[in-house]
């Protein structure tokens, strides 16, 4: 039995990157994954992936391409997946009517939801998924 909470544990590192990564993208939304190297916790790792939806600026998919290479360079490197990151550009870090018709499944994995709606402020909301329900979890910087 799991006992623990899941949370979004991440180092400080990793979040100024996902921050960064997902100013650069502006007006677009920046998508890609959270891995943690082995022994670790928390996210480490930060994998841009490209927006392929046709619609960038309010919802996103990965390339499919550079999703397999990202998989692919994990395992090589004895990493594990952890979560799923998207950006909101103007719009608060709650998951849209688009995040919960798209392609997130119900998983394991926590999804990150970076809010730039404020660009002085980022807000980093992570959420885990299950029966269809997106749930908030606490965000911890290690
Ligand atoms: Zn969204």
């Amino acid at each position: 039995m799991r006992t623990n909470e899941t949370s979004g544990k991440i180092t400080k590192s990793a979040y100024e990157e996902l921050i960064l990564i997902c100013s650069k993208a502006l007006p677009m939304e920046a998508c890609g994954v959270l891995a943690r190297s082995e022994n670790e916790d928390a996210a480490t790792i930060i994998f841009p992936i490209k927006n392929v939806h046709n619609s960038p600026s309010n919802s996103f998919s990965f390339d499919p391409k550079e999703w397999t290479t990202a998989f692919f360079e994990m395992q090589k490197k004895g990493q594990t997946l952890v979560g799923i990151y998207h950006s909101h550009p103007h719009s608060a870090p709650f998951p849209s009517l688009r995040d919960y018709s798209g392609f997130l499944p119900s998983s394991e994995l926590t999804y990150w939801i970076v809010s730039l709606e404020n660009s002085l402020a980022p807000n980093v909301q992570p959420y885990t998924k299950s029966n269809g329900y997106f749930k908030a979890v606490s965000l911890v910087l290690t």
